[in-house]
């Protein structure tokens, strides 16, 4: 059997059917080469035409329950649709975050609420993938946010300003946390609460949406609150209660980073060999020289060890049992076995690494963001420290 072929570690998915919509995604992507995302990256735009096919695809609606006309596929699943869209030398962080936003209005939402705005994610129609939660003054220490939400009748009044919220001006609603009782030293986690912000009213009546320009094209702002009203009735979950219900998305989204990174060592894997033995220098392949051959084999090796946590985490995920630890392990592995993979790559290309053209400096600085988003590398460790080798707080 060939290795590739293999079942994949989770119980809720046929193999056979994951690899269908492997190589429908494949497919998909290839109408998307290289130039499409190199000329969006020098004009810092918006993927929109592949935004749209993969929408179109309903490739982002697969977490999203079948009664509320999603396909309820799984974590798997939308795993390996993000590993393909990197693999394939695209980058999926302009859609990834509506795959797995709606997850808190999924858990903690009411009946009417998911009535309401659940089939029009999956359609497609309503786009919820901005996600505003850092802020400049308190940054991972999200206990320390302080964007007010204040109550006064039927609706809150927010104020304040987030930052890094990502494809703000490419979303229609905003998954906001603010804070509705001021700080207790002694309960550090409560006091926020969830909103769902309609950013298409908001926007000029008390919000205010400024691009940030980064070292890759990302899409991200800063956001202004300024007494910005919505209803009351747009609060998802209890008051109070906001910072575990943001918590409980956190899983899913570090498994899928980590699979999009997993793409990303897959593509620098076989960009490099293919350059390796192409490349011909003293007479011979480059890819003859153990100096540029081993360090390939070294991130492929990596890649496959980062596969299993990948989707060792996606199957307990999707198996409903704890994978905290996994999920982290997988985004801490997966995100520093491709960072080694974009340096390996960009190295076995020589001058060339540096050349649009080949795609590798794009990728490079695009793969580097995620030992620092959504959660940076220290912080997992912290995480594995103390939660799961029981060591002290270090923060
Ligand atoms: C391109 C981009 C897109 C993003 N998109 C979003 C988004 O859509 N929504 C959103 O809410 N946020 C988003 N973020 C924010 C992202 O989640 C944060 O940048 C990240 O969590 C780190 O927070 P920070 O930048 O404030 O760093 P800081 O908290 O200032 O930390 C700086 C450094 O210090 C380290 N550090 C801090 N405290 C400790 C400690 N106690 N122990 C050890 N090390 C520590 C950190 O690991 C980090 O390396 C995005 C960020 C970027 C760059």
């Amino acid at each position: 059997m060939d290795k590739d072929k293999l079942p994949i570690e989770s119980p809720s998915v046929d193999p056979a059917v994951l690899e269908q919509i492997r190589s429908a995604v494949r497919d998909l992507c290839k109408r998307f080469p290289g130039a499409y995302w190199r000329e969006l990256d020098r004009q810092k735009a918006y993927p929109t035409l592949f935004v749209q096919a993969m929408t179109e695809a309903g490739y982002l609606g697969v977490l999203i329950p079948e009664e509320f006309g999603g396909s309820s596929l799984g974590l798997t699943v939308a795993a390996a649709i993000l590993e393909e869209v990197h693999a394939g030398g695209g980058n999926a962080a302009a859609l990834h975050a509506q795959m797995y936003t709606m997850g808190t209005l999924l858990r903690h939402g009411s009946p009417e609420q998911k009535r309401r705005w659940l089939p029009e994610i999956a359609a497609g129609r309503v786009r919820l993938q901005a996600f505003g939660v850092t802020e400049p003054g308190a940054g991972t220490d999200t206990t320390a946010i302080r964007t007010t939400a204040a109550r006064s009748g039927d609706v809150y009044r927010i104020n304040g300003q987030k930052i890094w919220t990502s494809r703000a001006e490419h979303s229609d609603l905003m998954l906001l946390l603010a804070r509705t009782a001021s700080f207790d030293p002694g309960k550090k986690t409560a006091g926020l609460s969830v909103f769902l912000v309609d950013m298409r009213e908001a926007v000029g009546r008390g919000m205010e949406i400024r691009p940030i320009r980064t070292m890759l094209n990302h899409a991200t702002t800063e956001v202004f609150f300024d007494n910005l009203e919505i209803p009351a009735g747009n609060r998802i979950g209890e008051e109070g209660r906001g910072f575990r219900y943001i918590l409980d998305g956190m899983n899913a989204e570090r498994i899928l980073i980590a699979a999009e990174c997993l793409g990303d060592c897959r593509w620098f894997v076989a960009k490099a060999r293919d350059y390796a033995c192409e490349r011909v220098v003293f007479g011979r392949p480059i890819g003859q020289n153990q100096g540029v051959q081993f360090p390939i084999a070294r991130s492929y090796a990596e890649s496959e060890a980062v596969r299993l946590m990948v989707y060792r985490a996606a199957a307990l995920y999707d198996s409903g049992i704890p994978c905290g630890a996994e999920a982290n392990m997988a985004k801490l592995l997966a995100s520093e076995a491709s960072w080694r993979a974009a340096d390996m790559c960009l190295q076995t290309h020589g001058g060339f690494g540096f050349a649009e053209e080949f795609d590798v400096e794009r990728k490079f600085r695009e793969t580097r963001l995620y030992q620092v988003a959504p959660v940076s590398t220290n912080l997992i460790l912290a995480y594995l420290g103390e939660h799961v080798l029981g060591m002290p707080r270090s923060y």
